[in-house]
């Protein structure tokens, strides 16, 4: 538990709370440059329209002025009424001139710009008052005005003028629209739209210039933020991976191969690990003590009758040089009938201890049965029977000269050799021997031998 609280590491949630909030973030300044990059794109294409129109607009001042002139000039020299009527209906009707004047009135821009556009304007007047004069002197000369438009019928006959000839009065017509001074005020209204125009242009130009220079700075935010989200999307994946795929992967095949699992991760995955690594100990030293107690005598600690078993076959698959003893303890039935069933089980424990401390670590003593215990002692041939014989001597000794209180007790040892592990009949030619033993009787050791067994 103590283990579980000092655990450092990062959450998964606090990873995935905080890349929410950045990407958020990232999100909303992006969203928000975009607006204003289109924004500033409007402005520019605003200003762009303008700029066209503008031109287009000269384009109709001088259009319409050129044929209001070409109409007026044409109407003097031929008389014709047509020529009359189209021109009145452009001047009053189409308006290009006027029409393309206003519009450009519309414009933001300067005073001095404005200025020019006036003169245009009271110059393209004037020019009209010019040709509605010259409309009234053909009309006199020709007999009256009566059927002429009002504007000519109100225009005022100038006092030099009331006593001209007819002839007189149309060379004055033609004059007026052909004379230097014509030609002078249409090339002032044609010179103020072209400054007016560039004037716009300049304003245009400054406008998309730093429109420009905006929607630049919005990009490179735009592309700033993007190269942001793109690190944190490379950071969200390592993390992933580092945090989460790997001790993912990792863990499972711990799980795979029954191991312990590593700590490491986010901060759940190394709570987990640590979970996980308390429960397998736990199960593991449970299934080690199950383990014990179904293998082992619960009185003397020795492997038990079936581990024994066991121990068998696995001596009979790997045939290595072996000795097996069978060690019973002599007239146990009357310790247990004068000292008691306890004072029996401790000379029981007691000869178990002997018997384990008499034999090496590679050597396996069980208790196979009440007072009866068995030894494998492996890597061995039968030149080591005086060895054995003297390590049966030593124990009896032991048991016969007891410090502890315990009553004296000796014990009949059987054995019998095999070079080829442990054959179907070791356990007999053992017990056989132990049979002599007893016969004998008791307190010693003897092997089986197989001449002798023949004999008998
Ligand atoms: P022998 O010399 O012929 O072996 O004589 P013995 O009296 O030892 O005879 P045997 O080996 O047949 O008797 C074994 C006795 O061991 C019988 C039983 O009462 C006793 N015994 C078996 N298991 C236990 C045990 O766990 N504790 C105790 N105290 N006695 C046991
Ligand atoms: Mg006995």
């Amino acid at each position: 538990m103590e283990q579980k609280k000092s655990i450092k590491g990062i959450r998964i949630r606090t990873v995935n709370y905080s890349m929410i909030a950045i990407s958020a973030v990232l999100y909303v300044l992006l969203i928000v440059a975009t607006i204003n990059a289109s924004k500033e794109y409007k402005t520019m294409v605003t200003a762009t329209d303008e700029y066209i129109d503008s031109q287009s607009y000269a384009a109709q001042i001088a259009d319409g002025s050129n044929y209001l002139t070409e109409q007026i000039r044409l109407y003097v020299m031929t008389m014709d009424p047509t020529y009359m009527e189209a021109y009145f209906t452009e001047a009053n009707v189409t308006r290009r001139r006027e029409n393309a004047l206003e519009n450009l009135e519309q414009y933001l821009v300067s005073d001095e710009a404005l200025q020019f556009l006036k003169e245009a304007l009271s110059y393209s007047n004037e020019l009209m008052e010019r040709e509605i004069y010259a409309i009234k002197l053909i009309a006199l000369s020709q007999g009256g005005d009566n059927d002429f438009p009002a504007v000519v019928r109100e225009m005022p006959l100038q006092p030099d003028d009331q006593n001209l000839t007819p002839e007189e009065m149309v060379e004055k017509a033609r004059k007026i629209i052909f004379d230097d001074s014509y030609q002078d005020a249409k090339a002032s209204i044609s010179n103020n739209i072209s400054y007016f125009v560039s004037s716009v242009i300049d304003s245009t130009h400054l406008e998309q210039q730093s429109t420009l220079a905006k929607l630049k700075n919005t990009m490179s935010t735009q592309t700033m933020f993007i190269s942001f989200l793109f690190i944190l999307n490379l950071i969200t994946f390592t993390m992933v991976i580092v945090l989460i795929v790997r001790p993912l992967q990792l863990y499972i095949d711990c799980i795979k191969e029954e191991k312990q699992l590593n700590i490491m991760g986010a901060y759940e995955f190394k709570y987990l690990a640590l979970t996980y690594n308390d429960i397998y100990e736990v199960k593991a030293s449970h299934e080690a003590l199950l383990r014990h107690r179904a293998e082992h005598d619960p009185l003397t600690g020795l492997i038990n009758r079936g581990a024994f078993e066991q121990m068998k076959e696995f001596f009979k698959i790997n045939p290595c040089p072996l000795a097996l003893l069978i060690i019973d303890v002599d007239k146990f039935k009357l310790v247990n009938d004068n000292y008691g069933h306890e004072t029996g089980d401790q000379i029981l424990k007691k000869v178990a201890a002997v018997i384990k401390h008499s034999f090496r670590t590679q050597d396996y003593p069980a208790r196979i049965g009440g007072d009866e215990f068995a030894v494998i002692i492996t890597e061995v041939t039968s030149n080591l029977q005086p060895t054995i014989l003297n390590k049966v001597t030593e124990m009896n000794k032991t048991l016969q000269n007891p410090d502890d209180g315990l009553p004296a007790v000796s014990l009949s040892v059987g054995g019998a050799f095999s070079t080829q592990g442990f054959t179907d009949s070791l356990y007999t030619e053992a017990d056989s021997a132990l049979y002599i033993v007893k016969e004998h009787g008791r307190c010693g050791c003897h092997f089986y031998d197989e001449t002798e067994a023949a004999e008998s």
